[in-house]
């Protein structure tokens, strides 16, 4: 299937008899393959290492998904090796072939997706409406890019001059480190590679390591539908010792990063740094943090705010930059709202996410100490918990928190503030719209927000003073759609990239322009 035209990828209904079974049986198949290791792919070569490392099953953690080869620093001049000569020969490759592949890896994912869902079932612990949803992101990726490089193969420059030629060509930039996340560890992963490489640029991954099996199958799926030698070479292996090693090396010619603000700036930082022999000034593109709030207007429709709320703040255990977790709701609702909300939050079933609860487990165990640590702080800082705060023990022996609701907490308050990326969710008093919006805008972010009102002036005034990336009216802020909703952060939360939008693909090239005396 080749569209001209885009549209999104629809998600499955696994309330459907059929849908289930079949996700029932992809888990089965995928259980079966648990534990295989996989090589680094350089050059299209296997390579087995010495060190190795793991990636373990947050809902039952003795259960390793894959073991994987720990690439460090002597693995990067092989792997920049490898991409810069597949660049020669990638970067010629008409806009039609490099697309054509894209439009192959839509297809073959459309045929496995329940597949790739039950690998991320196993490996990061989504429910299966997340993980489908994840999967449906990387096929809308694929295809909106793949026309988007078509699009841009078209480019013409908005004058021709008399006596001239005027010609607007948009040609690929170089080798790309491609560093994704682990929470949308098949979209990210898979449409920052995309872009690159349809855009005729070349890539070492580093996959995160704690979804490197995910990003395993991505790799065989594009070896499968014909990525040459070296287009795209898979590295596991050490944030540090590896992929800070990339980011410097002169040859880099750009960064795309998804993850936490720190490690985004620090990349940000090492970039600026020309290297000795480099003849560039390196790009990057990154996408970091949220602290992401709804407002929730004294008229607004109130079943709707409850309830955007508690999916946008529980969706994947919070784990996404889009994450609610500050509900800001008008002084006259407010008892009441945290009377709903807690009331719909406790009906959110929390446990091994092959056997498809509401919510799953959290990363790992690092991250479940930390989210918990913000619990404790914010309760010292003067929150009211609501609900949960702590480790949800019956669940199972992964790492698995109870959603957690913590009201009264001030708008300074540390977990006002500092993303947590977990299922915990503060809510706050406001006494009007206004000052809702002026408390959602007063961190260092600028990523998601929404608002629910029934007022129409106070939409409009959202849409003017919310400083938010991607603003929502009268729906959740999690849940960006390829195409119609262009996703990325003001401030610390990145460089606004727009991944899914028409402004993509401008990052991952550089303009020339011809002018032939005639
Ligand atoms: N695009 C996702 C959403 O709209 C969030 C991506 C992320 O968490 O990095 O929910």
């Amino acid at each position: 299937r080749v569209p001209t035209k885009f549209s999104n990828e629809p998600l499955t209904d696994f309330s459907r008899e059929d849908n289930a079974r079949k996700m029932r049986s992809a888990i089965e198949k995928v259980r079966g393959e648990l534990g295989r290791e996989y090589d680094l792919i350089i050059g299209g070569k296997r390579i087995k290492l010495a060190k190795k490392l793991q990636s373990v099953n947050p809902s039952n953690p003795t259960e390793v998904v894959g073991v994987f080869q720990e690439a460090g620093a002597a693995e990067v001049e092989p792997a920049m090796q490898a991409a810069l000569k597949a660049f020669e020969t990638w970067s010629r490759t008409s806009w039609e072939e490099r697309a054509n592949l894209l439009f192959r890896v839509a297809n073959m994912l459309q045929e496995r997706k329940f597949e790739f869902s039950a690998w991320m079932v196993f490996e990061v612990g989504k429910n299966w409406v997340e993980a489908d949803a994840d999967v449906a992101e990387t096929i809308d990726f694929a295809y909106f890019y793949a026309l988007e490089a078509l699009r841009l193969s078209q480019a013409k420059t908005p004058i021709q001059l008399p006596g001239e030629v005027n010609t607007l060509k948009y040609i690929p930039l170089g080798v790309g480190a491609v560093i994704p996340p682990w929470n949308f560890p098949c979209a990210i992963m898979a449409g920052m590679t995309m872009a690159s490489i349809v855009c005729g640029n070349t890539v070492v991954l580093k996959p995160s390591s704690d979804s490197p099996a995910i990003a395993a199958k991505f790799m065989e799926l594009l070896e499968e539908a014909g990525l040459p030698d070296g287009v795209v070479n898979f590295c596991t292996g050490g944030g540090r010792s590896f992929g800070g090693n990339v980011v410097n090396h002169p040859k880099t010619r750009y960064i795309a990063f998804t993850g936490s603000k720190e490690v985004g700036l620090d990349i940000h930082e090492h970039a600026a740094k020309t290297q000795p022999g480099q003849v560039w000034i390196k790009r990057t593109i990154l996408e970091m943090g949220g602290k992401d709030s709804i407002v929730v207007d004294a008229d607004a429709d109130f079943d709707a705010a409850v309830e955007g709320v508690a999916q946008a703040a529980f969706g994947f255990s919070g784990q996404k930059c889009s994450a609610c977790s500050r509900a800001i709701v008008d002084e006259r609702i407010y008892d009441r709202f945290i009377g709903a909300l807690r009331e719909r939050v406790a009906k959110i079933t929390v446990g091994d996410t092959t056997k498809n609860p509401g919510m799953g487990p959290v990363i790992n165990e690092s991250s479940m100490k930390k989210i918990l640590g913000y619990v404790e702080k914010a309760q010292q800082e003067g929150g009211r918990l609501i609900l949960g705060g702590v480790r949800d023990e019956e669940a199972g022996p992964g790492y698995f928190i109870k959603p957690t609701i913590i009201a009264d907490v001030a708008p300074n308050a540390t977990i006002s503030q500092e993303e947590i990326f977990g299922p915990v969710l503060a809510v706050m008093k406001c006494r009007d719209f206004e000052e809702g919006v002026k408390i959602a805008n007063n961190t260092e972010f600028g990523l998601t927000g929404a608002v629910y009102t029934g007022t129409q002036d106070k939409l409009d005034y959202a849409a003017q003073e919310y400083f938010a990336g991607n603003l929502y009216l009268n729906r959740k802020c999690t849940g960006a759609m390829v195409g119609a909703h262009p996703f990325g952060g003001f401030n610390m939360s990145g460089t606004d990239s727009k991944a899914g939008g028409p402004d993509y693909l401008l990052l991952f090239t550089q303009a020339k322009s011809i002018a032939e005396k005639v």
